[in-house]
């Protein structure tokens, strides 16, 4: 039996946590509407605040322009050490393993995604999706010391939505 369509946990998130994963959904909703993959990403420090945040802009070629990776890169300049461990990054989706290399190359801190590459890649293959050319594996097994949080069952719905419609997008 697999286990993947059980009910899962709701993570123990606080009001403002959730409102940086409602951001990063957002993101994704607009980078969808912009023409690009939904997929969106919010970097917030210590204090709370949001430092950095971006979507994918894939659809110009270049398939490495993922904003969990762009976050680790700005945050590699603009955040000394001990800001990087204490920051948090928010996503509509998990790291895939490129991003999830470069944030803990860079010594970032937790990570909260509204939905896992499991789902992703569950969801692809329902709709007949071929697999991509990076295996689908999860943040732990690239990085294996990160705090990492997720799904968040409340935003599934609306991430699937999403990446349902960017695949509609692709045969239209
Ligand atoms: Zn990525």
């Amino acid at each position: 039996m697999e286990p993947a369509e059980e009910a899962v946990p709701t993570p123990d998130l606080s009001p403002a946590e959730r409102a940086h994963v409602r951001r990063a959904v957002d993101l994704a909703r607009a980078a969808l509407e912009s023409g690009d993959e939904p997929f969106g990403s919010v970097l917030v420090d210590a204090d709370g605040q949001v430092r950095f945040e971006d979507h994918n802009h894939v659809a110009g070629g270049d398939a490495t322009q993922h904003p969990e990776f762009a976050a680790a890169r700005w945050a590699a300049t603009h955040l000394g050490p001990d800001q990087r461990r204490a920051a948090t990054v928010y996503t509509s989706g998990e790291h895939c393993p490129m991003c999830a290399a470069a944030h803990a190359w860079v010594g970032l801190g937790r990570i909260v995604y509204a939905t896992s590459s499991e789902q992703l890649t569950a969801w692809h293959r329902e709709w007949g999706v071929p697999p991509g050319p990076v295996a689908p594996l999860p943040i732990q097994q690239i990085a294996p010391d990160l705090d990492v949080v997720g799904p968040v069952p409340e935003f599934v719905d609306e991430v699937r939505g999403l990446q349902a419609r960017a695949r509609s997008q692709d045969r239209s």
